[in-house]
């Protein structure tokens, strides 16, 4: 068994290794690439895809994976060799319902669909984008009609991102969120005279900034011999390997802050990726459990940690150096509620904690009618209008400040938007055992020392890459599955204190 076991590691080996390839041109493709080729990378992908695809359905996999499981079960749940048999036939049982002509299909057409996105929204003109958008909705239907699924034909699209969890039980709490919600952000808009951003516009020099987010990075616990920091129009993380992980992120010269909460955005993504145990390096397990829970990492240490008072008790001196004209006659309170700004935004990844959940309802909505076939493309930028006044009071004026920011409808991923609400709520549950578990934790950020609290994220999250589900994750570390208290406790006392509520 051990032979076979080691057989089946080196036919999985080489598939990772052509996805690492793949993430590589994919990361090419956003940081560096021409706009020329993108017609030819599209065929690149796509044969990629195609090969990575063709290698994993075997009949040979298969008939491993059911051979091994009853030897891989005997090692306990948790070992490396039950986990790999346990998830991969999950991912085997479902890529074997998706033909490779779909998956080239779906390859090929969002490879093209990422220009025309990128063109779109330049131009602030929907139609540029808009047929592309409308055959990977259909791609996307065709998709999950292969995957199958019992309630919500959604729930397939879910499942690529968030394994097990459904829809239903995803608008169960969104709507307790969403009622809970509305009226905090009706009575901060009362007293929004309470707190200003005006210090955080201005002339920020780009070299500048990139040097805090160096700082920032370093003192994090960013591992430089690990990977490398690039600028790119969406920021994001990808890794080859736990030892290449690549974050890019975005200067804006007027607005400080979208590059500094940016950065510490991906670097929490980063974090997780290099912190998965070197056991499970060319394994399918060498990723994040999910994108709720890889979320959870980011906003952590993006709006937990990195906007806390107790990080910019250490960080702000260092700040002040670097921007002195800026920031010489602002008191450190005044810039702590000023990065903590509440207020109705066009832009999701430009919201605040309290804010940006409504994005997400937005969005999860939309594509709960888009693959139900409730919504035609052509009427999807009104509907997008429609619910920002409801939930937000503001509309935009543009498609590029509407329907055509964000980049994951081009990439072909449905389904994903919801995972960042759920990385908030995860992240707050997270915070609570932390405090418990390290009772200076607050005295560790005031300090800028954070390796106390990457040890405890390695040990509990990090380390185990893909080997549990988002529910099993969160209950063998808090006790209890998803559960939305936490995160609307720390908005209430948080906000509470902030704009005197
Ligand atoms: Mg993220």
């Amino acid at each position: 068994m051990e032979t076979k076991y080691k057989h089946l590691l080196e036919l999985l080996a080489e598939i990772k290794d052509l996805n690492a390839a793949s993430a590589l041109l994919g990361w090419d493709q956003q940081v560096f690439m021409p706009p020329q080729s993108a017609q030819t990378r599209a065929m690149q992908l796509s044969t990629l895809a195609k090969l990575s695809h063709e290698k994993f359905i075997t009949d040979e996999i298969g008939g491993l994976l059911s051979e091994l499981k009853g030897w891989a079960d005997t090692k306990g749940y948790d070992s490396d060799e039950a986990s790999l048999i346990r998830v991969v036939k999950r991912d085997y049982d479902k890529a074997k319902k998706v033909p490779t002509e779909l998956i080239t299909e779906i390859t090929k057409t969002t490879s093209i669909a990422y220009e025309y996105w990128v063109e779109s929204r330049k131009k602030s003109d929907y139609s540029i984008f808009s047929p592309h958008l409308e055959k990977i909705i259909s791609l996307n239907i065709r998709l999950a009609d292969c995957l199958g699924y019992k309630e919500n034909r959604y729930d397939a699209l879910i499942d690529q991102f968030e394994p097990e969890l459904k829809t239903s039980q995803i608008e169960k709490i969104f709507t307790v969120l969403k009622l809970e919600l509305i009226p905090i952000i009706g009575k901060i808009k009362e007293n929004r005279d309470t707190v200003s951003d005006k210090m955080l516009c201005g002339e920020f020099d780009e070299q500048k900034q990139l040097q805090f987010s160096n700082e920032l990075l370093k003192t994090i616990g960013f591992d430089f011999n690990c990977g490398r920091i690039d600028k790119s129009v969406h920021p994001f993380t990808t890794s080859f390997s736990s030892k290449d992980v690549r974050i890019t992120t975005r200067f804006d010269t007027k607005f400080l802050p979208t590059s500094i909460f940016g950065t510490i955005h991906e670097c929490g993504h980063a974090l997780y990726d290099m912190g998965i145990n070197p056991s499970l390096e060319r394994t399918p397990l060498c990723e994040g459990t999910s994108l709720g829970i890889h979320e959870s990492q980011s906003r952590l240490w993006e709006n937990i940690i990195g906007r806390s008072y107790n990080f910019w008790y250490h960080f702000y001196p260092k700040l002040q150096s670097i921007f002195k004209e800026q920031f010489d006659n602002v008191p450190m309170f005044t810039f702590y509620k000023g990065v903590n700004k509440s207020a109705p935004s066009l832009i999701r990844v430009e919201s605040d904690e309290v804010t940006y959940n409504m994005h997400i309802f937005l969005r999860f909505e939309l594509e709960n009618l888009f693959i139900n076939e409730k919504l035609k493309v052509s009427d999807a930028p009104a509907a997008w209008n429609e619910k920002m006044k409801t939930y937000l009071g503001i509309t935009p004026k543009t498609d590029s400040e509407g329907i055509l920011q964000d980049i994951h409808w081009s990439l072909g991923s449905i389904g994903y938007f919801p995972t960042y609400t759920i990385g908030n709520i995860v992240a707050s549950q997270l915070y609570d055992k932390m405090k418990k578990d390290m009772p200076d934790i607050e005295k560790d950020i005031y300090s800028g020392k954070f390796i106390e609290i990457l040890s405890w994220l390695r040990k509990n999250i990090h380390q185990h890459g893909r080997k549990f589900t988002l529910n099993e994750l969160v209950t063998r570390i808090t006790g209890s599955e998803l559960d939305s208290t936490p995160y609307l406790n720390y908005i209430k006392s948080k906000f509470t204190q902030i704009y005197k509520l």
